[in-house]
C-alpha cells in the first residue's frame, strides 16, 4: 500500500502543477478518445511505470473542474479539508448501513444531520440521510410524501392518480422521479414563474384546485431553493400556506443553494423552510466538498423510516435503528459521504461555512458591477443569485460556451429562461477572488475578438 500511496501523492503533485499551467485541458473531440489515449483493457497486466505515465496522459486529458477557470456548473474548486476527509473515507471504507461496521463515522453522519435540522429550523423530531445525489434526495421526499398521502401504496401500488407540483424552472429530477415512483410524468404540474422564474403561488393554488376537482389526488409540492438556470428562490413562506392549507407534503430542493441556510445575510431567501416537510442540499456545490455530498433531511422521522426500512436479519444484527443507518437510506451498501463535510464543519466552523456561502455572492457581484459597466454585456440574472446570466456582443451563447471550449480558453456553460439563451456563469467556487473573476471576462473578450468575430468577418 505504502508504494500505491507515494505513487498517489506523484499524481496528484503532477495534476496540481498541470492545474496551474493548463486551467482547461485539451479538447479531444470523442471520435479520437481512444487513439488518443490508451484506455484499453487486456489480458496481460501493466508494470507500474507505464501505469504512471498512460494515468499521467489521462490526468493531463480530463477537465480541470478545481481550476481558475472552470465556471460550467454547480460545483468547482477543492477545498483541503473536505478533500482531506473524503479522501480518508475512501482509506477506511466503511459501509454507512451498520453502527457495527460504520462505528463513529455513524456518529459523524448523525452529527451533521442534526446540525443541518437545527439550521433549517426543523424540530427536534428531524433526521435524515446522505443520499447519492440531489436528484435522488428529491425521490426520496417524493416517496415519503406519496407514502405519507396512502400508506397502503407500499405494499399495495399505486391506483389513484395522485399529482404533483413543481416550478417550470425546477430540476429535471421532478418529472424523471414522478416517472421512477410509479406516479407517471403525465401527472407532474408545471407552475409559470415570474420574471425572476420564482413560482407564482396564484398558479400553483389552481392548478391543485383544478385537479381536486377532476377527482384527482395532490400530494406534493416541490419549491426550489436556487433554480438551475437563474438561481432563483422560491418563496416558502407563501408556499407553505398552500401546501398546508390542501395537506400536501412540501418539499424543498435545495440541492443548488440551501447552503444559505448557513449565511445570516441570505438565509432570508429560504424564509419559511421551518414550515417544509423535508429539505435538501449537496455539499458539493456550494459547500465545495467533493462529489457527492447530498442531504436530505424531514421533520417527520417516522416517515423517513416508514419509506425506507426493511427488515433484513443477515444485516441488522446489532445495536438499536437510531444509529444503524441502513434502516433509512435508499442504498444498502452507502458509501461514507458525511467524513468529508464534517471534517470541513470541523476545521472551519460553521462561521467558516458562511464565509464560504457568502464569498460566492460577492463574486456574483463582482461579475454583474462588471456586466453592468460595459455595454458590450446584456445582463439576465439578478440580485442574490451566484448564476451570472449575460450575452457579450450578442454573440450566440452556445457558439461562444462551445468555441471556449475547443479552443481551452474557459469551462462555462449556457443556459435559457423564458425564450432566450446567454452564457451562465456560475460563481461557486468560493476559493476565486475579484481578480480570477475579472479573468474570466478578459479572457471571454479576448476569446470573441482574436478567434469568434475575424473568423466571421473573414
Ligand atoms: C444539481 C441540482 C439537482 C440534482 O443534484 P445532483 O446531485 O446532480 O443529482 C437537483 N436540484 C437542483 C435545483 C439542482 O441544482
Amino acid at each position: 500500500m505504502q508504494k500505491d500511496l507515494n505513487i498517489f501523492i506523484e499524481l496528484v503533485e503532477h495534476l496540481l502543477i498541470d492545474e496551474d499551467k493548463n486551467p482547461v485541458a485539451e479538447h479531444i473531440p470523442t471520435s479520437n478518445l481512444y487513439s488518443k489515449l490508451d484506455l484499453s483493457l487486456n489480458n496481460e497486466g501493466t508494470i507500474d511505470e507505464s501505469l504512471i505515465r498512460n494515468l499521467k496522459d489521462i490526468i493531463k486529458s480530463t477537465p480541470k473542474t478545481a481550476s481558475k477557470s472552470f465556471f460550467n456548473q454547480l460545483f468547482g474548486g477543492r477545498i483541503g479539508k473536505a478533500t482531506l476527509g473524503d479522501l480518508l473515507a475512501v482509506m477506511l471504507n466503511n459501509s454507512m448501513y451498520t453502527y457495527k461496521v460504520a462505528g463513529p463515522q455513524v456518529g459523524i453522519e448523525k452529527q451533521v444531520l442534526k446540525n443541518i435540522t437545527k439550521l433549517a429550523g426543523y424540530s427536534e423530531n428531524s433526521d435524515g440521510t446522505f443520499a447519492p445525489g440531489g436528484s435522488i434526495s428529491n425521490m426520496m421526499a417524493l416517496i415519503m410524501a406519496r407514502d405519507t398521502k396512502n400508506e397502503a401504496i407500499r405494499a399495495k401500488g399505486i391506483s389513484s392518480k395522485m399529482t404533483l407540483y413543481t416550478s417550470k424552472e425546477s430540476h429535471y429530477s421532478i418529472s424523471k422521479n414522478a416517472a421512477l415512483t410509479g406516479i407517471g410524468r403525465e401527472q407532474v404540474r408545471l407552475v409559470n414563474t415570474n420574471n425572476k422564474g420564482e413560482m407564482l403561488a396564484d398558479h400553483l393554488e389552481i392548478l391543485i384546485k383544478d385537479d381536486i376537482s377532476k377527482g384527482y389526488t395532490p400530494f406534493f409540492i416541490n419549491a426550489t431553493a436556487g433554480t438551475t438556470v437563474l438561481g432563483a428562490f422560491d418563496h416558502i413562506d407563501t408556499i407553505s400556506n398552500i401546501s398546508k392549507k390542501y395537506k400536501l407534503w412540501l418539499h424543498v430542493d435545495g440541492a443548488y443553494c440551501g447552503s444559505v441556510i448557513f449565511s445570516k445575510k441570505y438565509k432570508y431567501l429560504v424564509e419559511g423552510l421551518e414550515h417544509s416537510d423535508s429539505f435538501s442540499v449537496n455539499a458539493h456545490k456550494m459547500l465545495g466538498t467533493p462529489l457527492n455530498c447530498s442531504i436530505i433531511v424531514t421533520q417527520h422521522k417516522e416517515q423517513l423510516h416508514h419509506s425506507f426500512s426493511n427488515e433484513a436479519d443477515y444485516l441488522y444484527q446489532t445495536d438499536g435503528d437510531d444509529f444503524n443507518l441502513g434502516k433509512t437510506s435508499m442504498q444498502c451498501g452507502r458509501r461514507n459521504d458525511a467524513l468529508k463535510i464534517w471534517a470541513l464543519w470541523k476545521s472551519v466552523g460553521t462561521n467558516g461555512l458562511e464565509k464560504i456561502v457568502d464569498k460566492q455572492f460577492d463574486m456574483a457581484e463582482v461579475a454583474r458591477d462588471y456586466i453592468k459597466k460595459n455595454k458590450d454585456y446584456k445582463l439576465y440574472s439578478f440580485e442574490d443569485s451566484i448564476s451570472v446570466c449575460f450575452n457579450y456582443k450578442d454573440i450566440d451563447a452556445k457558439s461562444l460556451c462551445t468555441s471556449l471550449y475547443e479552443n481551452s480558453d474557459l469551462m462555462v456553460g449556457f443556459g435559457s429562461f423564458k425564450g432566450e439563451q446567454f452564457v451562465r456563469m456560475v460563481t461557486i467556487n468560493s476559493l476565486l477572488e475579484e481578480t480570477d473573476i475579472l479573468a474570466f471576462f478578459k479572457t471571454l473578450e479576448m476569446h470573441v475578438n482574436d478567434k469568434m468575430l475575424k473568423i466571421s468577418t473573414s
